[in-house]
């Protein structure tokens, strides 16, 4: 048995990764690796998949500086802007997505922060939605602890907050607010006991160092579902020439997330296709258990029926909630 497979059984019987370790897997030899974090999934999650769908409920206008988003008023993006979407909107967005057998479904809004009235709206939703076959997540931005107490009673079971990236690259990406801001709202939502749904984004010109900074920061805040994204320069945004990551350093990256996060659900999501390209299905024997399906913020996914298919083909099912 070799040295990383070695680490992976003693993963399996409960052993807690170190970052050099992390790091060290970075540079393993590749076939290793994989072998070894789809060993971890395996045990961890069998051979289930999870799929989970996102609205953007209200695009644009926003006020904060994020470098990859096409959303920030201070960029020169060719984006669709609108407000808030009503609640019947997100209601037949949500059905939709039940009926393609996800098990998660977010609201997300740009901006910082919902007003009031907007915060009602997604609780008049959230009520409305009533006791669902997929959990009921939402992406508001910055949250305290009176607004998610409001959408706790009315059926919210998981506030999504991603931390983007390794906090010592938070200031590179962000100025208009900061790393402990995000960390605030993700407290107050474990506080209330919802379920915290929180990743980042690969290829933000973080160094390796930073990729595993950002897998250990998100076991420290213990978010129990990872979503994983790769930045997909748009034209506009100030990352639009930066270099997108390689196929294999992707991969790389997941099962090191499998290593670092064994039992966490780790989903695949925004620049999938553009980064993975005819590798795609690679993700699950990397160590994803998710898949997000669907079009993403900004941008369009690919049919749902060829992710369901993929998913099959791979000799895996979808998961229920
Ligand atoms: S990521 Fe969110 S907070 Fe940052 S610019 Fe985009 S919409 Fe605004």
């Amino acid at each position: 048995m070799n040295k990383t497979e070695l680490l992976a059984d003693n993963i399996i019987k409960g052993y807690k990764l170190k970052p050099s370790e992390a790091l060290g897997l970075l540079k393993a030899d590749f076939h290793e690796l994989l072998y070894a974090s789809n060993k971890i999934r395996r045990h961890f999650k069998g051979d289930r998949v999870k799929l989970c769908a996102i609205l953007n409920a209200k695009s644009g206008y926003c006020g904060e500086d994020c470098k990859y988003c096409a959303q920030s008023s201070k960029h020169k993006t060719e984006i669709e802007r609108y407000p808030l979407l009503s609640q019947e909107h997100m209601l037949r967005a949500l059905k939709d997505a039940r009926a393609k057998g996800v098990s998660c479904f977010s609201i997300v809004t740009s901006g910082k922060k919902l007003s009031e009235k907007e915060l009602n709206s997604v609780c008049g939703y959230l009520k409305k939605a009533g006791k669902s076959a997929c959990a009921l997540s939402v992406s508001i931005g910055e949250a305290g602890p009176e607004y998610l107490k409001a959408l706790k009673k009315n059926g919210l079971n998981r506030f999504h907050h991603n931390i983007e990236t390794a906090p010592s690259n938070f200031a590179n990406i962000c100025t208009t607010h900061s790393f402990s801001d995000k960390l605030k709202s993700i407290k107050h939502a474990r506080a209330l006991g919802l379920e915290v749904c929180s990743g980042g984004i690969l290829g933000l010109g973080e160094s390796s160092e930073q990729r595993v900074e950002l897998a250990f920061a998100l076991r420290d805040i213990g978010a129990q579902s990872v979503p994983v994204n790769f930045l997909s320069p748009i034209k506009g945004t100030p990352l639009e020439k930066m270099k997108t990551i390689t196929p294999l350093e992707a991969l790389r990256a997941i099962a090191v997330f499998r290593f670092v996060l064994p039992d966490r659900d780790i989903t695949v999501c925004g620049g999938r296709e553009a980064v993975l390209g005819d590798m795609q299905s690679w993700v699950f024997y990397a160590g994803a258990s998710g898949l997000m399906v669907g079009n993403y913020l900004t941008t369009s996914g690919r049919d749902t029926g060829k992710d369901i298919k993929m998913i099959k083909d791979a000799g895996l099912k979808i998961a229920g909630k």
